[in-house]
């Protein structure tokens, strides 16, 4: 099969587009032609070898979203039919552990992922657990059901597990133009919230008040945003902070919290060290909360809204497969909105 895999962690040169076996799936497993594949930050953390992200063994094939076709199923797969357009969640859990058994799968320790740890999505086929493996709407093309799983997992379960998130809420999201951030503004719309973003230049935000955010504020024009957020809130700021940007906007995004306001990372692409003021964190009853593992329910929950049609991916742009190192050099250069999406050939 056609893939695109390393053989080596570094720059985009290790990527290489060449053939490599069809892999067979084994009991309980479900093979999946894929037709697209989206990027995330993880991919260039695994190809890299940034962040510590070390991969399972070389060849590697990297990649975590995906979405396609069932083409076979392993000895006791069930749930899906060979032909169904499906796309995949990427987490493995082991099933068998104690947080398995009593149903925090969240918290699995042996949990591995498609794309770091196993073989991911820059492929023509991939094999996955049958309770991966998902149907999607006929009417939604692989390239959007590519650009859902990890993004919408990660939104939902920062917006809707850790921040609780409650309807009429006001909410800031940071990084409007990243996957996370577009998927943050469709669940917030979704609980009927009041969305205000923050993004690097005003077309990313005039994108996100397509997708329902009511406004926003350009941090590279305005680094002090905290002002415009509190004026627009009548001088009391927001809910919930949604973020995963980290370093660069922590003091303002921390300035921007309501009384009782709580703040959600689930990333930090602008660096990891912040100073907290705790007086300003206990006087004004503020929350500051991180992501973790997250949960099959979750990506049942957000499905079941996808194919009610109130959550949509958003493909920012697409690349055939082969050039893939251009589609990781957008990926660095961060100047896209929404998901970077290959087309499978
Ligand atoms: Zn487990």
């Amino acid at each position: 099969m056609k893939a695109v895999f390393i053989r080596e962690q570094g720059d985009v040169e290790v990527l290489v587009y060449g053939d490599l076996p069809e892999p067979e799936p084994g009991p309980g497993e479900v093979l999946v032609r894929l037709y697209a594949a989206a990027l995330n930050h993880l991919d260039v953390y695994a190809r890299s070898g940034g962040n510590r992200v070390r991969v399972g063994s070389f060849p590697h094939i990297l990649g975590s979203d995906m979405a396609g076709e069932v083409a076979e199923l392993g000895p006791g797969a069930t749930g899906v039919k060979v032909g169904q357009r499906v796309l995949v969640d990427y987490v493995i859990k082991c099933g068998v552990c104690d947080s398995c058994v009593i149903g925090r799968d969240e918290l699995c320790r042996r949990a591995v992922n498609m794309g770091i740890h196993v073989a991911g999505s820059y492929a023509q086929y991939v094999k996955a657990p049958f309770q991966n493996v998902h149907p999607i709407p006929e009417s939604m093309s692989y390239e959007e059901a590519a650009a859902i799983p990890l993004v919408f997992h990660t939104a939902w379960h920062c917006l809707v597990t850790r921040a609780g998130l409650q309807p009429g809420e006001t909410v800031l999201i940071n990084a409007a133009g990243s996957g996370v951030g577009s998927a943050g503004i469709q669940i917030a719309r979704a609980f009927h919230c009041r969305v205000l973003v923050t993004a690097g230049s005003d077309g990313k935000i005039a994108k996100a008040k397509e997708l329902g955010a009511e406004g926003g504020v350009n941090y590279t024009a305005t680094p002090a945003f905290s002002k415009p957020i509190q004026e627009v809130t009548g001088g009391e700021g927001v809910d919930v902070v949604f973020d995963s940007v980290g370093a660069s906007v922590w003091e303002e995004s921390f300035t921007s919290l309501k009384v009782g306001g709580r703040f959600v990372t689930c990333g930090v692409t602008s660096g990891h060290m912040a100073s907290l003021h705790l007086g300003r964190l206990f006087t004004r009853g503020l929350t500051v909360m991180g992501s973790g593992g997250r949960s099959r329910r979750e990506f049942r929950d957000f499905m079941n809204l996808v194919h009610r049609g109130a959550l949509h991916g958003v493909v920012g742009c697409v690349f055939p497969l082969e050039q893939a190192r251009e589609a990781h050099r957008l990926m660095e250069d961060r100047d896209f909105f929404g998901k970077i999406v290959l087309r499978i050939p």
